[in-house]
């Protein structure tokens, strides 16, 4: 005998389960159209690697990876693709997003370009990854995660691969149904992921109010001889199906804050993933069809088989809902589930239950539609929170938009579970406030890490030109140190000239000094010699100061006597 934890809180919420119980599993129709994401995962879009006008066969890959954590996406149904374009999806911002759109040929034809393995344990674990990623399988519990990153260990040991049947939102019966129908299959997926992440032991959790579930996956455990596997019944206490509850409730062990269960040994998938990993591997079928249940005001609750890509439309209709009295329609569960603002959006790979007008019984409403009253400080928020949180804190803090104060509280240590909602006697959209604040949060980070690169950025540039300056600078330097003998040989050229020059006036000074010699022979002149010579020597005198000038001269025919 096992024995079982406790996590704090959690609420008794009535199942609703029954109706959608009553007959088995049924393929849903083929629907006209299919309108198939480019995201249904967590991690980047897929991008479309087919054309509009392409036709397409059942199982064919239409879009690929766009990094290592994304999915790929397969054709549901073989058609034509007729569009490529922005639809109506399932999210909380009720934005459209990018979708594949493919009338059906109602021909169903297979891809034949498909290979399964018929004997996994004889391949290395990483090939089995990498099938399971080509298959596009995802967490099909509601996170979509791609399941081959959760089935690769890296440097941890993995002692625990943890399967949760748990399903302990209300009027979601789809993975009990599944573990009734499908236990081998679900045994066999299992096998294989404990393969893939080489895992020591297996623990399969089921809530105690799924007897039947229970038993089928004990009968095949007996059959199969899997000895390492252990099929645990938990209690039935929202939210014991989350993740980090249900390794609490397994094991005793609690997945720290803002760590990952492999941080304590430890790997969870939901039992739908399983079985999606089984067909992969058995049959190399991609994940294009799930388990969905149909419930709440329809004629007739049930579980059906449903293409991905399904419109919701369809599938509320066949199951006699009336598409003129439609109030609301959620898709999950009433406490984490996603209102539709449009139900020509589709089924994607995470989609487990539509919750047709859903204000029926004691299923809270969704936040936004109550009428909120003060916080009396009663502290049932508190009381009833899994994770041990002070929602009334973070509410508060929300309410102010401090959103460094928040964070101190642990806001995104929050599930969204909805307890602190479903138990406030003042009606306060307790969640509703914490999803804001999450999305303000991510925002700002946003926008800070963009600011940080355009500062990043502006750092560089200016280092770059205060670089680009300093070599110019450099280069100058060189340029002029090279340029400088040259400029000394110039130097000594000017000099040289200037000595020419200096002499050449020299030598004209020492010439005029001669030409100013007393003239010899000069006794015994007449009068008129004499007076003639001075007036020679007047005007040589007037020539060389410049006072006459040579043409001057020239018109004088009185010139110089020489004895
Ligand atoms: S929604 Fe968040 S705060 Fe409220 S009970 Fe759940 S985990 Fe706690
Ligand atoms: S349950 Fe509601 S009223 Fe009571 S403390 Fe929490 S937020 Fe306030």
């Amino acid at each position: 005998m096992r024995r079982l934890f406790q996590f704090h809180g959690g609420v008794h919420l009535k199942e609703h389960k029954k109706d959608a119980m009553t007959q088995s599993v049924q393929a849903a129709r083929l629907p006209k159209q299919l309108v198939l994401p480019l995201q249904q995962h967590i991690g980047a879009p897929a991008e479309a690697i087919v054309a509009v006008g392409d036709k397409v066969l059942k199982g064919q890959l239409i879009a690929r990876p766009a990094s290592t954590i994304s999915a790929p996406v397969h054709a549901s149904s073989s058609g034509t693709v007729v569009a490529i374009a922005n639809h109506p999806v399932s999210h909380p911002s009720h934005l459209d997003a990018p979708c594949i759109i493919i009338d059906t040929d109602g021909e169903e034809r297979w891809h034949t370009d498909r290979h399964s393995i018929t004997n996994y344990h004889e391949l290395p674990p990483e090939k089995i990854r990498a099938h399971i990623r080509d298959a596009g399988i995802v967490g099909m519990g509601g996170a979509g995660f791609p399941a081959h990153i959760k089935l690769t260990p890296g440097d941890h040991v993995v002692d625990t691969l943890i399967l949760n049947g748990a399903e302990c939102e209300p009027y979601i019966t789809c993975d009990e149904m599944l573990l009734r129908e499908r236990a081998l299959e679900v045994i066999v997926g299992l096998r294989i992921m404990r393969y893939a992440l080489q895992a020591k032991r297996c623990i399969i959790g089921v809530e105690n109010n799924k007897a039947a579930a229970f038993r089928a996956l004990q009968e095949q455990v007996r059959n199969t001889g899997a000895d390492f596997i252990d099929v645990i019944q938990v209690p039935t206490v929202y939210p014991t199906g989350g993740e980090k509850q249900l390794i609490q409730v397994l094991t005793g062990k609690e997945v720290p804050a803002g760590g990952l269960p492999l941080d304590i040994g430890i790997v969870c998938h939901n039992v739908g993933t399983a079985y999606a990993v089984y067909r992969a591997i058995e049959f190399a079928e991609p994940l294009i069809s799930r388990y969905v249940t149909v419930a709440g005001s329809v004629a007739h609750a049930r579980n059906l088989e449903v293409l991905i890509g399904t419109p919701v439309i369809d599938l509320i209709e066949e199951c006699g809902g009336n598409r003129n009295t439609l109030s609301r329609v959620i898709l999950g569960g009433p406490m984490m589930g996603t209102a539709l603002h449009n139900v020509t959006a589709p089924v994607t790979k995470t989609t487990n239950c539509i919750l047709v007008n859903s204000t029926i019984g004691d299923v809270p409403l969704p936040s936004r539609d109550k009428h909120a009253m003060p916080c009396i400080r009663c502290g049932n928020c508190a009381t009833a929170c899994p994770i041990d949180l002070l929602p009334q804190q973070l509410y508060w803090y929300a309410h102010a938009k401090d959103f460094d104060k928040v964070q101190d509280y642990h806001l995104f240590d929050c599930i969204e579970c909805g307890c602190c909602d479903y138990v406030c006697p003042s009606q306060i959209p307790l969640v509703h406030y914490f999803r804001y604040a999450k999305t303000e949060i991510w925002a700002q980070q946003h926008e800070k890490a963009l600011a940080d690169i355009a500062r990043e950025r502006h750092q560089f540039r200016e280092q770059r030109l205060e670089r680009e300056k300093r070599e110019k600078q450099e280069r100058h330097k060189k340029k002029r140190a090279a340029l400088k003998p040259a400029g000394n040989a110039a130097n000594k050229e000017d000099e040289a000239k200037k000595a020419a020059i200096q002499a050449a006036m020299e030598r004209a000074k020492t010439k005029r000094e001669n030409n100013s010699i007393k003239p010899k022979n000069t006794q015994n002149l007449t009068t008129e010699q004499q007076q003639q010579i001075s007036e020679a020597d007047t005007r040589r005198t007037e020539l060389n100061k410049g006072i006459i000038n040579k043409q001057d001269v020239q018109r004088n025919p009185v010139q110089d006597s020489k004895p």
